[in-house]
């Protein structure tokens, strides 16, 4: 099977080179999906797609006039694909639902301490010769009550972590996890959850449902002084919101590895480009705002994973098999 690998980086490369299987020709390219450049999948069978690459209903018709009959996503959410679309003209979609919850939890973790004891800060400062601690008080996280949206896979690995630390933890998801219940965390409504987190930690998928689920009407229930992180998906935050909290300071800390219009900035060297968004840019210019580049995933373990799932997913597809764990269309579903 001819595989078009999109949005391919060195390490994509690397790692999905590592799996390697006879059935199975990966061609790589760095260039992103989309209606400009979905051509480029002409004479491949499958198209392998990452986060910022576009699936929208023009992309997937284009997809399938060119004979693609299946599209692996190298990633967990897939809020950037139009699952109708790909129903209706055939496609089967594969994910990567779980390759390590840990590593996304544990970035959520290291924003969350970063912010606080402002280590970032103090690296910077000690190279200067400036040993002054002024500006670099913190708080201790034992004890602090942390509210976690979302508590799947990844929510589910922090609610683990902060039980170490000692923290309170709060939970909002409309589907209990009685893991993260057996862990320690209470789930609560989310409006109760809003008014009593010291920190809030977003880890639910992006959907219609949950577009915008940090706005100005509920950054007004949250404590003053709030630790906010999103590791998840940009669109969860209302940005402009946001920065209204910052200036006004009910919002204490923000922690991104995400943003909504990130398609236009991350995963590429744009040192010597004068950035024309200015909301990134009012964004990165706060003291208390910690941005990383959708970087949670990056680890070697889940690099791993990932080029490992997706290549079995592709050739689950080549053998005509299904898995309902890792198809999000099974061929029984598809509209012929
Ligand atoms: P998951 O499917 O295991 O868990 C998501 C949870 O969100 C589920 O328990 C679901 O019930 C819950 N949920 C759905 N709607 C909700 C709502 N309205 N309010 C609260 N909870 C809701 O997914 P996961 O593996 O834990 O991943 C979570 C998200 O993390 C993904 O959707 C993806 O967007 C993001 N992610 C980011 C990175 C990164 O590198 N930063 C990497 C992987 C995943």
């Amino acid at each position: 099977m001819q595989v078009l690998v999109f949005s391919a980086k060195e390490y994509d490369q690397q790692f999905l080179t590592m799996q390697q299987h006879a059935d199975l020709s990966l061609h790589f390219t760095d260039v992103r999906l989309n209606e400009e450049t979905c051509q480029l999948a002409a004479g491949y069978h499958a198209v392998c797609v990452f986060v910022n690459d576009q699936l929208n209903r023009n992309v997937i018709h284009k997809l399938a006039e060119l004979g693609i009959k299946h599209i692996a996503l190298r990633c967990a959410g897939f809020n950037n694909l139009d699952i109708d679309a790909a129903r209706q003209n055939g496609i089967s979609v594969s994910r990567v639902p779980e390759y390590s919850p840990e590593a996304v939890a544990e970035h959520a973790l290291s924003l969350m301490m970063t912010l606080n004891r402002k280590t970032h800060k103090a690296y910077n400062r000690i190279r200067e010769s400036n040993f002054s601690l002024k500006g670099l008080l913190g708080f201790n996280l034992h004890q602090k009550t942390v509210g976690i949206i979302g508590t799947g896979h990844i929510g589910l690995a922090l609610v683990k972590i902060l039980r170490g630390f000692g923290c309170n933890i709060l939970c909002y998801d409309p589907q209990v996890n009685e893991q993260a219940v057996q862990h320690g965390g209470q789930y609560v409504a989310l409006n109760e959850l809003f008014q009593q987190s010291d920190i809030i930690s977003l880890h639910c998928p992006l959907n219609s449902a949950t577009h915008h689920l940090i706005n100005a009407q509920n950054i007004t229930q949250m404590k003053s002084g709030v630790m906010l992180i999103n590791t998840s998906r940009g669109g969860l935050i209302d940005t402009p919101a946001v920065i209204q909290g910052l200036k006004n300071q009910h919002i204490g800390y923000l922690g991104l590895d995400v943003y909504e219009m990130e398609s236009e900035l991350f995963f590429e060297d744009l040192s010597d480009t004068v950035i024309q968004d200015d909301i990134f840019e009012r964004l990165s210019s706060f003291p208390n705002v910690l941005i990383t580049g959708h970087q949670g995933f990056f680890t070697k373990e889940a690099l791993l994973q990932i080029a490992s799932t997706t290549c079995h997913n592709l050739l689950l597809h080549h053998q005509q098999q299904t898995d309902q764990h890792t198809y999000l269309v099974r061929p029984q579903d598809f509209v012929q």
